[in-house]
């Protein structure tokens, strides 16, 4: 096997990190994954993740971790409302999605993002996460690498895989390309004890997702564990324009004052978004790798995830894919019959690129649609023609 008497270090301990140490773990693998926050009880932010049968949930039985995810994954979250900006109800498909089918490539299971990640880590073998590791830098040292930590410390491995998200910084080691901003911001927020504190907008949801579309902006909101929700106000802006979300968000009447205005024409229903909310709201613009990147293989590194194909959340397809990434990633490296490192690697890359483009494409397209002038109609005529 060509990863035997190797050291693997994954930098990055999200979802697609995790998901391939324990892959590689499977075929016992000397690996260790390095991660910025100070332990596993750090604050987990972001939306509910639905995973998706032949990406996510394929790395999860390969995994052996179905029986697990059953236990954690929430049953009902994925059915889903569409509304006008009114919040009438213009699609509902509660009555409509399969039960809990593990077996129905239809069936999305959505799980919150604390849960997913404490039951990657519970499936591996003690002390593989190093917390509290921040990656600085790397050097090349003998056929590998010496990585650098904001610590102070360093430690040195034969194969280095990137699975640091959106802003890597294993990426530039590998190529220049950055990724473009798609001129779409979402502000994120948090609610807690939905029923209490926005309970128009609970009793509509009931325990799924609702997207409210009105002209060029959209609302998003779905139910999370423990009685809460997470939503995003997402609407178009220039790039110039970014820095002041950083100030409207911090405040609770600049935010009201500025949502009044932008979504002067919504109904009155959404102001509970805006009165239950915590403070500050985090915004995201939304970046995007683009599709025609291209790097020449290495032996000895490689990329997974957003840090490889950031794309837009539009499609519901960015953890998918980063599962995906680990499962074939480590097929190429322990199960195929490549004579060396740079030929798996340079396998993996390839087509891991040409799945990401095409659906990277979908998400911008998504986006598109979601924030044209008329999205409401846009919206349900997309989902009218998957039947
Ligand atoms: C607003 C928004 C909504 C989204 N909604 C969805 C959705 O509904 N469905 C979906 O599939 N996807 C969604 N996504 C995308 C999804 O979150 C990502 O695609 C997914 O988390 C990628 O997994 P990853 O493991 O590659 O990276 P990440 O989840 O970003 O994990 C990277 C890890 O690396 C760590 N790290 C970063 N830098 C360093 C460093 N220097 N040193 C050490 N550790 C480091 C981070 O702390 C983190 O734990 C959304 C994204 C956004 C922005």
């Amino acid at each position: 096997m060509l990863l035997t008497d190797k050291k693997v270090a994954i930098i990055g301990g999200g979802p697609g990190g995790l998901t391939l140490a324990k892959l590689l773990q499977l075929h016992q693998v000397t690996v260790k994954v390095y991660e910025r926050d100070i332990d596993r009880n750090s604050r987990m932010v972001g939306s509910p993740l639905d995973l998706h049968f032949g990406s996510g949930l394929a790395a999860l039985r390969k995994a052996g971790l179905m029986d697990a995810f059953k236990q954690h994954y929430r049953p009902g979250a994925d059915r889903m409302l569409i509304t006008d900006n009114q919040g009438n109800i213009r699609l509902n498909d509660h009555h409509e999605k399969p039960e809990a089918d593990f077996g129905n490539p239809h069936f999305r299971p959505e799980i919150d993002r604390a849960p997913l990640r404490n039951m990657l880590l519970d499936a591996l073998n003690p002390d593989t996460v190093v917390w509290n590791s921040h990656f600085l830098s790397m050097d090349k040292q003998g056929t590998g690498w010496l990585l650098r930590f904001k610590d102070g410390s360093t430690d040195y491995a034969d194969v280095v895989i990137g699975a640091d998200g959106a802003n890597s910084k294993i990426r530039p080691y590998l190529t220049d390309i950055r990724p473009f901003y798609t001129g779409i911001i979402m502000l994120e927020g948090l609610i807690h004890d939905t029923a209490q504190t926005a309970p128009r907008i609970h009793a509509l949801m009931q325990g799924g997702k609702i997207m409210a579309f009105g002209k060029h902006k959209s609302l998003l909101m779905g139910s999370k564990g423990g009685g809460h929700m997470g939503f995003y106000i997402s609407f178009k802006a220039e790039e110039h324009t970014l820095q002041e979300y950083k100030t409207i968000c911090s405040d609770r009447e600049l935010l009201s004052t500025w949502f009044r205005k932008e979504y002067d024409t919504w109904g009155a229903l959404w102001q509970e978004l805006l009165q239950a909310t915590e403070i500050p709201l985090i915004p995201r613009p939304i970046y995007c790798m683009p599709a025609d990147q291209n790097w020449q293989a290495q032996d000895n590194l490689t990329l997974l995830g957003d840090a490889a194909h950031l794309m837009p959340p539009f499609a519901g397809e960015g953890v998918n894919m980063a599962m995906l990434d680990a499962l074939e990633l480590s097929e190429c490296l322990c199960e195929t019959n490549h004579s060396n490192l740079k030929e798996a690697i340079a396998a993996y890359e390839m087509q891991m690129r040409q799945r990401a483009a095409k659906i990277a494409q979908e998400s911008l397209d998504n986006g598109e649609r979601m924030h044209s002038e008329h999205s409401l109609q846009t919206m349900l005529d997309l989902f009218e023609s998957f039947g």
